[in-house]
């Protein structure tokens, strides 16, 4: 295979990977900054703009929808530290596609699809096919969202609305919407009504919780409803961007994570434990529970609220959301 890739001899935090520039300046090695700017190059999306939606951003908070749409895209090179986590996930997705080409049999990996809802380009790529026409696709993710696909799992109530499912149970509707989406973009009747997300774990904790690798699948919503749901999401962001506004992120779209206070004791071994119903989230009950029931030598434990998918989110410095 050859890669045009070209480093400076003195500088390498500089690099052109097929025809595209990278920074590299937090000192990643020099091949892994290679692997991360040549695949982030094979990446077939492109950022959001008005009247093309992909799939990602549709299910995904529409606030970053439409700052996607109204940034001017960046001629800033890119630095590779940050193309890393999803050059893994090319990487990974292309090695699934090379291996399920290799054994034939009709397998359909990787295939861009689009459709035209009220006027707009709505497009995805699925990951496969299979020969029997089950969608299939491939996480390369934490056991994290394993963990909180199960959650979700357990909060499910027959006749959730999706706007419920969306609020409550955010990673499995995000996956039931992504497959769905993908179901109405082939738009072919032989597909089946089912789809499967499977897992590839990327990280070692937990590993005895969780199977390491496993598949999980969803019925999918009839044709009908996602076309709703597409409609909706369409008419809010074109209502937004003709009122020059900003719809606000809900605390789930935002991984809200209240803050938790709770009292510390030491056993008769000396280890620090939980004092039995000491937590809360809410400050002032806290302070009940330790006038009423503290004692001296114990340790009040604190973590602040958190809303960790703002850390994540590409658009966390212009953001005005408070
Ligand atoms: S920074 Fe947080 S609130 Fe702002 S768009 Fe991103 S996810 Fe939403």
């Amino acid at each position: 295979m050859s890669i045009i890739a070209q480093a400076s001899q003195n500088d390498k935090t500089k690099l052109s990977i097929n025809g595209v520039e990278f920074t590299n300046n937090h000192g990643v090695p020099f091949e892994t900054a290679l692997f991360a700017g040549y695949h982030s190059t094979l990446y077939s999306g492109g950022a959001p703009r008005v009247g093309k939606l992909s799939t990602t951003t549709l299910i995904g908070p529409l606030r970053k929808a439409i700052y996607g749409m109204l940034q001017p895209e960046s001629t800033e090179p890119q630095d590779v530290n940050f193309l890393l986590a999803s050059a893994k996930g090319t990487a990974m997705h292309q090695g699934m596609t090379n291996a399920l080409t290799a054994y034939g049999s009709g397998y359909v990996c990787e295939q861009r699809i689009e459709t035209e809802v009220d006027g707009w380009k709505i497009s995805g790529e699925f990951d496969i096919l299979t020969p029997d026409k089950q969608i299939k696709d491939l996480k390369f993710v934490s056991n994290y969202n394993l963990k909180k696909l199960q959650e979700d799992m357990l909060i499910l109530q027959p006749g959730m609305s999706l706007e419920e499912m969306y609020e409550q149970t955010p990673t499995y509707f995000k996956y039931q919407a992504q497959l769905s989406v993908y179901y109405y973009l082939l738009n072919d009747p032989e597909v089946k009504p089912y789809a499967s997300i499977i897992f590839m774990i990327n990280n070692g904790s937990d590993m005895g919780k969780f199977k390491v690798d496993s598949e999980v699948t969803f019925p999918l919503w009839p044709r009908e409803a996602t076309q709703e749901f597409i409609e909706n999401r369409v008419a809010i962001i074109k209502q937004h961007l003709a009122d020059g506004t900003l719809p606000l992120c809900s605390d789930s779209e935002r991984g809200f994570s209240p803050a938790e206070y709770k009292l510390q004791r030491a056993g008769a071994s000396g280890v620090l434990n939980t004092v039995r119903g000491s937590k809360f989230n809410n400050y002032n009950k806290f302070r009940e529970f330790v006038i009423r029931s503290g004692k001296i030598g114990d340790v009040e434990q604190i973590t602040e609220a958190k809303y960790t998918l703002c850390n994540y989110c590409n658009y966390s410095s212009i953001c005005t959301q408070e």
